[in-house]
């Protein structure tokens, strides 16, 4: 199987079980954008409530945070993206194709048609722009966040006011991101509308390097605690000559994609660059007293910056499996019950003899600890293969075996083992399994 099939297998699964759809899909779709469905939706709530219980509710020196995603655009002048946001872009002369210039080799022909024509590598600032308010000359332009960090760093001095906060200390969040991307591609990996999971860790001066290698092993483990195959992970330093504008260095988390390896998240010590950028532009001061020392300090910053839709790729693409059983392809995904959107589905064998009567009492006792899901269409083995293709860990079947002896069969997605459950264990059956 070549590595274009499995996407766009996985592609064409995502929009059969309701993951993901194009956007717009009934006007011919908008490129590179994508809207989540209903278990997209619940897959992707997993993965940020995850994120958010593992970085901040979990933890006593990180507090969260929800900024607004349009900011004034001083801010943007003093963060660098105005002057320095920029992706080198060349135009194909002959079919007017645009490239980012560091993603082609320009000594050979265009992709696209296979001339040889560029035009010169111009700056091409990635920020989109939009009128605030109703006039619509250049005093009411401002930009979508590139980026979430800076609704966090404009608000160093109000989060640390009211939460007397100490050194080390983080300040997370997660919401939506754009960037004008010349190129986009690979399904949810490159957007121009996208979901952030940023925390920046202040720390005394001095001490980013040891923060910087403790956040970059702790976000490695954390994509394995999802299930993700280890051997597929792993971190890499960044050279010099990639490092962004504002970064002392970084790591990224990659995985192997099956368009090879790619960034997932990027731990980068930021310095003091950006509150010293925002307190020469503010004119505030954005210090942090330290009461042993009496001194205001600048901290130091190690961010972790997380997407949240190439977190559910990820785990989409390294769940996917094809396998052949009694001589019938199965399509699974193989999701860890921690991000499944469905737990467990309950079905009736036959829609008689009271089975959906006990399916449903069945169901409406677990939905309320478990993300539970009722089927009753189709023949058992119909249903059985679209719960593998969603991603659900567990069925349970209720057949005329239930009506003499109260139990059901519980099956098991990956090993498609069965075993016999009585109705009144089921719950705690499924808590020793889960939780
Ligand atoms: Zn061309």
């Amino acid at each position: 199987m070549t590595d274009s099939k499995t996407m766009d297998k996985l592609v064409s699964l995502c929009k059969r079980r309701g993951f993901i759809f194009q956007s717009s899909d009934i006007y011919g779709g908008l490129e590179a954008t994508y809207d989540y469905g209903p278990l997209g939706v619940e897959l992707k709530n997993n993965v940020k409530q995850l994120w958010w219980r593992d970085v901040v509710t979990s933890r006593t020196d990180v507090v969260g945070m929800d900024a607004a995603i349009f900011m004034n655009s001083k801010v943007w002048e003093a963060s660098g993206h105005v002057s320095e946001f920029h992706d080198p872009m060349v135009d194909c002369k002959n079919c007017k194709a645009r490239f980012r210039a560091d993603h082609i080799d320009l000594e050979k022909n265009c992709p696209n048609c296979g001339i040889k024509e560029w035009t010169d590598a111009r700056q091409f600032n990635l920020m989109l722009k939009t009128h605030y308010g109703p006039s619509e000359d250049s005093s009411s332009v401002i930009y979508l966040r590139p980026e979430t960090a800076q609704g966090i760093f404009v608000n160093f001095a109000n989060a640390v006011t009211t939460s007397r906060a100490k050194l080390p200390f983080g300040i997370a969040q997660i919401g939506k991101s754009f960037r004008n991307e010349i190129t986009t591609g690979n399904f949810l990996f490159r957007s121009r509308e996208f979901e952030q999971m940023e925390m920046e860790f202040f720390v005394k001066p001095g001490d980013t390097s040891e923060w910087l290698e403790y956040w970059s092993n702790a976000r490695l483990d954390w994509y394995k605690s999802l299930g993700i195959t280890e051997e597929k992970l792993k971190l890499r330093s960044h050279e010099d000559n990639e490092l962004a504008h504002y970064a002392a260095a970084c790591f990224d988390v990659e995985y192997e994609f099956p368009f090879g390896w790619s960034e997932l998240e990027g731990i980068a010590d930021r310095g003091s660059y950006d509150l010293d950028q925002h307190t020469q532009h503010s004119g505030k001061k954005l210090t942090w007293f330290d009461s042993k020392t009496n001194e205001h300090i600048t901290p130091a910053v190690v961010e972790t910056s997380a997407g949240v839709d190439r977190t559910v790729l990820t785990i989409l693409v390294d769940a996917y499996h094809e396998e052949k059983v009694k001589n019938e392809q199965r399509v699974v995904l193989k999701l860890n019950p921690k991000v499944a959107p469905i737990t467990l589905a309950v079905f009736p064998l036959v829609n008689r003899d009271g089975m959906p009567e006990i399916a449903e009492k069945i169901m409406d006792d677990l939905k309320g600890d478990f993300a539970a899901f009722f089927d009753a269409g189709g023949s058992i083995g119909r249903r059985y293969r679209r719960q593998d293709e969603a991603g659900t860990p567990y069925g349970v079947t209720v057949d005329s075996d239930t009506l003499s002896d109260q139990t059901v069969t519980v099956r098991e997605r990956d090993s498609m083992a069965q075993e016999r459950v009585s109705i009144d264990q089921l719950s705690s059956y499924f808590r020793d399994k889960l939780c």
